[in-house]
């Protein structure tokens, strides 16, 4: 018999297990010695529970007025902020990422609650002139009801704030799936906002499998709203299996982010841009800088300098202050990250440094690469093309700024984009030729702001927004309202009479 907690599922108030009578196990990916705990194995009858319970308590949350809604938000926002240090320290033992880096993705979760409570006095819509004489005008936001939140597992905290804090100061319901490498960071975030004081059944988590749990808020036709993060793959699933019922389907997907150095850029800055943006979270962010394309003219200045800088990065457990770059997140990311740097040996890159998991003393359990820089990339290799999702950048040589224009649109991917350049014309010129939804200058790909829109372009994203007030157009629509108080009936076109 294990010893380990057992952590249940939040439906109606309430922290039950799943009807399966099943678990799963959750464990450090710096040491998969350290089990952090057994979580619900979910099914689509969980799933179904929890919907049930988010519309009956939608009938109530829609009614309560958004500055009261608010009042809430802001009380969890202090709690976020009273607990931060312990939150990050469970985060980087479930996911591996360094102290520092969580520490950042639960200042997200609590700058993004701060700023939609605030959302929870403004949500403004329009007034305008009517075309008839005493008759009133307006546009006002209304909630849509229950919303499905399926999240990945890099960013546990920030991502579920991110779309769950303002789906409720919309006045809608959740049923929130977390990525089953990730479930304690989503639980936290869920008992801080029942501790906070959302009413039952606002806020419910089921933890358990994409194709179990998160299946079944895609089909089911009381869900109206589905936010999705995750990989590109799975976000068609989701957007095809959503369509029947009609629901609006939020996706943020994958990317392979370019930063471009030019000929006149301030090498030094771009070095520490390049590190930072490629290796930080192990590579493992959708904005990651997967691919860095140099101006010939000081290619191989760069190159020396990066690879330097790469080589001797720490990589460790992130709960010790001495590391700089965490594991991956599971075994099966590990082996991605073998996979590609054999893919880009067999197509001719050239390995600059990295290339070897590290399994020596304290990292023989956990599953820690080497920061990894390929050489002399084309622009067409697979290396340059697909998703990695790990310590691996591509340096690809570029013969001017038209050229490396053309090699950062050249993917399928439009998340983020940055330039290096000391040139105000070409830093203006990248931002409007970019194809991507966020652009850099002098700066790495990485690093959003909670009230800037935040997401991507092709097979990134669906033309929606998280963060900013963007996010209120996911979580809440347009209703036109004509009040007429002439006390008579008015006909709809203007004529010479009326006026
Ligand atoms: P993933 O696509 O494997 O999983 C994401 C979520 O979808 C998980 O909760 C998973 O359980 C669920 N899921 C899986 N199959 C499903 C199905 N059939 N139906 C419903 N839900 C299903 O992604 P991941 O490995 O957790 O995260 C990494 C990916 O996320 C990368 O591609 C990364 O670029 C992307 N990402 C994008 C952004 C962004 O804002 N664009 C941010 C972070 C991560």
């Amino acid at each position: 018999m294990s010893t380990a907690t057992t952590f249940y599922n939040f439906i109606d108030g309430r922290w039950v297990p799943s009807v399966s009578g099943e678990v799963f196990e959750n464990r450090n990916p710096a040491d998969t010695g350290d089990l952090i705990g057994l979580f619900q194995k979910s099914n689509a009858a969980d799933a179904t529970r929890a919907i049930d319970s988010a519309q009956r308590a939608y009938d109530h949350w829609r009614l309560v007025p958004a500055p009261k809604r608010a009042e809430l938000l802001f009380r969890a926002a202090q709690l976020l902020a009273d607990r931060k240090e312990a939150l990050a320290r469970d985060m980087t033992r479930e996911m591996g990422k360094v102290l520092d880096e969580t520490r950042g993705d639960v200042q997200e979760a609590i700058d993004m609650t701060y700023f939609m409570a605030g959302e929870g006095r403004r949500q403004y819509g329009q007034t305008v002139p009517s075309e008839l004489r005493d008759k009133f005008a307006m546009s006002v936001r209304q909630p849509l009801g229950v919303c499905g939140i399926i999240t990945p597992w890099n960013f546990p905290m920030a991502i579920p704030s991110w779309k769950i804090i303002p789906a409720l100061v919309c006045g809608n319901t959740v049923v929130f799936k977390p990525a089953t490498l990730t479930p304690l960071s989503a639980l936290n975030f869920v008992k801080i906002l029942e501790e906070a004081g959302i009413p039952p059944g606002v806020v419910n988590l089921v933890t358990g499998g994409g194709g179990d749990v998160g299946n079944a808020l895609l089909v089911h036709d009381t869900v109206r709203v589905v936010s999705f993060t995750g990989s590109t793959e799975v976000g068609r699933t989701v957007s095809q299996a959503a369509a029947p019922s009609f629901k609006k389907v939020h996706l943020e997907m994958g990317g392979k982010n370019v930063i471009m150095i030019m000929d006149d850029a301030n090498l030094e800055l771009a070095v520490e841009g390049c590190l930072w943006g490629g290796f930080g979270t192990t590579g493992q962010r959708c904005t990651a800088a997967s691919r860095v394309v140099v101006h010939e003219k000081v290619y191989a200045s760069f190159l020396e300098q990066f690879v330097a800088r790469a080589r001797a990065l720490r990589v460790g457990n992130g709960l010790d202050a001495a590391s700089q770059v965490g594991p991956s997140v599971s075994r099966g990311q590990l082996e991605t990250v073998m996979k590609y740097v054999s893919i880009g040996q067999q197509e001719g890159a050239r390995l600059a440094c990295g290339g070897h998991p590290l399994t020596n003393g304290t990292l023989a359990n956990g599953f820690f690469h080497e920061p990894t820089v390929f050489a002399d990339v084309a622009p067409s290799m697979r290396i340059a093309q697909e998703e990695i999702f790990g310590p691996v950048v591509s340096v690809i040589p570029a013969r001017s700024y038209e050229d490396a224009v053309a090699i950062g649109n050249g993917v399928q991917y439009g998340l983020s984009a940055s330039i290096y350049t000391q040139d105000v014309n070409r830093a203006f010129s990248a931002m409007r030729d970019l194809y991507t939804g966020i652009f850099y200058v002098n700066a790495p790909t990485i690093g959003a702001e909670v009230h800037l829109p935040f997401g991507g372009t092709k097979a990134t994203g669906n033309g929606h927004r998280e963060a900013g007030t963007a996010a209120l157009d996911v979580f809440s629509e347009w209703k036109s309202v004509y009040v007429d108080f002439s006390g008579k009936l008015q006909r709809a076109q203007i004529d010479a009479a009326e006026l």
